[in-house]
């Protein structure tokens, strides 16, 4: 049985008085929400703020990258130990933004998702080929590479804390979709590699969320293929309504 999953993620949008209207609108229109893990992730000049309106809501809260170290001399960045004194509960680690735009390797991305394990922080690791890679028929190897190295060293009783996300880079912010095809067959090679690196069981346990332009309409012909657990969303999160739909959409549903 996995729980569906449902994250926003808002990028650098909303500042601090905007992130707390919007999050109080969440909670005012989603209500409790025990079927689905519904997260939103807004920048950390808003945690904050966000973390306070949903205290009393099922919603959590994320954020959007972190460093990997306690604490020390590495100007901008944030750690582990900040956000969990928020109360932070998952963190997005190796979004596509980060690799190409702030140029995060696999072994950097691995050094976050072990220190986020450590500190009882659930990582939320991207992986998703590029239309280039995908055209070179390149996909699984490129997805598969980026696991091997984001879960380097991690142990199979640390994974209860894990999702993954496929976000073809393709289909991020252009409105363009994988079609649901095209999405559970990554899904399903994702969940066959996870057998082969832990075990079936574990394997079984880990939410792999969909994220590439997914909104209200064409979620549920996403959310019906057996491997495809939630949703990583980035545009369609920024308001409160297509936000909540997504939640709606995947209630009930529990694997
Ligand atoms: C994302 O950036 O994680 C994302 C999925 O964005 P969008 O939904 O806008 O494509």
């Amino acid at each position: 049985m996995r729980k569906y999953f449902i994250a926003g993620n808002w990028k650098m949008n909303k500042n601090a008085a905007e992130s707390v209207a919007l999050a109080e609108e969440l909670v005012r229109t989603m209500g409790q929400q025990y079927d689905v893990d519904a997260v939103i992730c807004p920048p950390f000049t808003s945690l904050q703020g966000v973390a306070r309106v949903i205290e009393n809501s099922t919603i959590k809260v994320g954020a959007q990258n972190m460093h990997h170290e306690q604490s020390g001399a590495y100007t901008g960045e944030v750690s582990p130990e900040m956000l969990r004194h928020l109360y932070v509960s998952y963190v997005i680690l190796g979004h596509s933004e980060r690799r190409t735009l702030f140029g995060e390797t696999d072994a950097f991305i691995n050094a976050k998702v072990k220190a986020a394990l450590h500190n009882r922080l659930r990582p939320i690791l991207c992986v998703g080929e590029t239309l280039e890679e995908r055209e070179a028929d390149r996909m699984f190897e490129v997805v598969e590479t980026q696991l091997a190295g984001g879960l380097d060293g991690v142990e199979a009783d640390q994974t209860d804390l894990l999702v993954i996300a496929y976000e073809p880079v393709w289909a991020i912010g252009t409105g363009k979709t994988a079609t649901p095809d095209q999405a559970e067959e990554m899904h399903r090679r994702i969940r066959d590699w996870l057998k082969k690196r832990f075990s079936d069981s574990v394997a079984e346990r880990i939410r792999i969320v969909y994220g590439g332009s997914m909104k209200p309409s064409n979620a549920a012909d996403l959310l019906k293929n057996p491997n495809i657990d939630g949703g990583l969303i980035g545009g369609a999160s920024l308001e409160g309504r297509s936000f909540a739909d997504l939640v709606k959409a995947a209630a009930g549903k529990s694997k």
